[in-house]
């Protein structure tokens, strides 16, 4: 799966929900998230991100590893 992290916080600039094959980014209150189970890792969002907030989970700096369990507690929520 890809991450949404937290450069994306308060900045929520949607570019990437129009680019999600899957449509599987969720907008929330402060950012947006991605779901986990339904994420294809095609890439596009990360590509088009003007935040450069998403990741592929593997690829995940060591100070945001947080993001993983933020991204799918939010789908899980919902
Ligand atoms: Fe959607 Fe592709 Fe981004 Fe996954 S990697 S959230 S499928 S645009």
């Amino acid at each position: 799966t890809y991450v949404i992290t937290d450069a994306c916080v308060d900045r929520t600039d949607r570019t990437c929900l129009d680019h999600c094959p899957v449509d599987c980014i969720r907008p929330g209150e402060r950012m947006l998230y991605i779901d986990p189970d339904a994420c294809i890792d095609c890439g596009a969002c990360e590509q088009v991100c003007p935040q450069d907030a998403i990741f592929f989970a593997a690829e995940l700096p060591q100070d945001r590893q947080v993001f993983l369990q933020v991204n799918a507690e939010f789908h899980e929520g919902v």
